[in-house]
């Protein structure tokens, strides 16, 4: 017998039309307990339960983002937890439940620092590290210090997140290196995804990568190799290519809307939609109005909501994981609950997180309500409303 005291918190949330691992999206109520979705279906409301009102909503999954440096002034790499916190409820404001922090190339001791902050991270939505470099391509660097590039080095590599090996899940990697074979085999070791990125890797070089293990692209179509004809390219690879996962930012500004709308639907029509994940790229300038901001030991300027570098080259992003969601809706025309699949199940299961991304019984008690237009009205993360636009929390 549990006292009211000690029960667990109840959530029905009640009128909504429900995104469904199947992509069904019926009339249904959620009922959470504690930190676990119980029901999906019919739910009577407890005395005591907090009932919110879902009308004309869409209740979806808590979105996941697989690649994000920051926001909201605060970048992952700033080594507080403060920093950490700030980006994390900015981006929970957005509908982002989970995110893989990610770091770009800068003294070893500082990536270090950012990984003893990060590493206490279930309780703040962080599902780990992903580690932007070092050992990428100078050639492709885009925002990243060509100053902290290194060459692919399994040992150094192992040095770097020694005592992180649980938290980096996600190594971005130019596989044409030399010395990326060895590099390849210790991000294996520790667990990590290696995904190619920041690379020059010829088609034939990306198709070899993946027969050695690697098996993410990193943002799709910036910082590699491009499609031509008659070289297809890391693009070509990983279109063509269906044991890679993919990333894409999609801002309008990174990938050209009607490059976005060929992948949906061509990736739609082969019954490879599950390959996709958007993701932000979002760094600390994210929120905030146009004007200078830094990145590692870089800096840059926002103009019209775009990151640069002063040579104009772009530095991440300002993108948040809703209006990605609403730009692939523009841009592609896919359904939404197809649409809702790429920032919450797809992003999931790159990262074998099933008990996330789904609404399901069983399932983590992560839920966002998108209104109408896809703006966030609600964010729940473990079964605790993070975010409400109407009173935030
Ligand atoms: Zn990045």
């Amino acid at each position: 017998m549990t006292t009211p005291e000690t029960a667990p918190r109840r959530i029905a949330i009640v009128g909504g039309h429900c995104v469904l691992p199947d992509e069904r999206e019926p009339e249904a109520d959620v009922l959470v307990i504690g930190d676990r979705v119980v029901r999906v279906g019919p739910v009577e409301p407890a005395p005591g339960d907090l009932v919110i009102d879902a009308a004309g909503c869409w209740v979806v999954p808590g979105l996941i983002d697989l690649h994000v440096h920051g926001g909201a002034g605060a970048d992952f790499a700033d080594g507080s937890l403060h920093a950490v916190k700030t980006a994390l409820d900015f981006h929970a404001a957005h509908g982002t439940t989970r995110a893989v922090a990610s770091l770009v190339p800068m003294e070893s001791a500082r990536l270090r620092q950012a990984m003893t902050t990060l590493a206490d991270r279930p309780s703040r939505g962080l599902l780990g590290v992903h580690l932007e470099g070092p050992y990428v391509s100078a050639a492709k660097r885009g925002g990243l210090d060509r100053a902290f590039l290194r060459p692919p080095d399994g040992k150094g590599f192992r040095e770097l997140v020694d005592g992180f090996e649980s938290s980096v899940r996600i190594v971005t990697l130019a596989p044409e290196l030399p010395g990326a074979a060895g590099l390849l085999e210790a991000v294996r070791d520790v667990g990590a995804i290696a995904a190619i990125g920041h690379s020059e890797a010829t088609y034939e070089q990306a198709l070899a990568a993946i027969e050695q293990g690697v098996r993410h692209v990193t943002h799709l179509g910036n910082a590699m190799s491009g499609l031509h004809h008659r070289a297809p390219g890391i693009f070509g690879a990983a279109l063509f290519h269906d044991r890679v996962t993919l990333e894409l930012i999609v801002d309008g500004i990174h990938v050209h809307p009607d490059v976005v709308r060929f992948l949906v639907e061509d990736l739609s029509a082969r019954g490879q939609l599950d390959r996709l994940s958007l993701v932000t790229d979002a760094i600390r300038a994210a929120g905030s109005a146009d004007g200078r901001f830094t990145l590692g030991n870089l800096a840059g300027t926002v103009y019209g909501g775009v990151a640069r570098l002063a040579d104009g080259t772009l530095a991440g992003s300002t993108l948040t994981l809703d209006a990605a969601l609403r730009n692939v809706v523009r841009f592609s025309g896919v359904p939404i609950p197809r649409a809702i699949q790429l920032v919450t199940r797809n992003p999931a299961a790159v990262l074998g997180e099933t008990h996330l991304g789904q609404l399901r019984p069983g399932a983590v008690a992560d839920i966002v309500l998108l209104d109408d237009d896809l703006d966030v009205r609600t964010t729940i993360r473990s079964g605790e409303v993070i975010f409400n636009s109407s009173a935030p929390v």
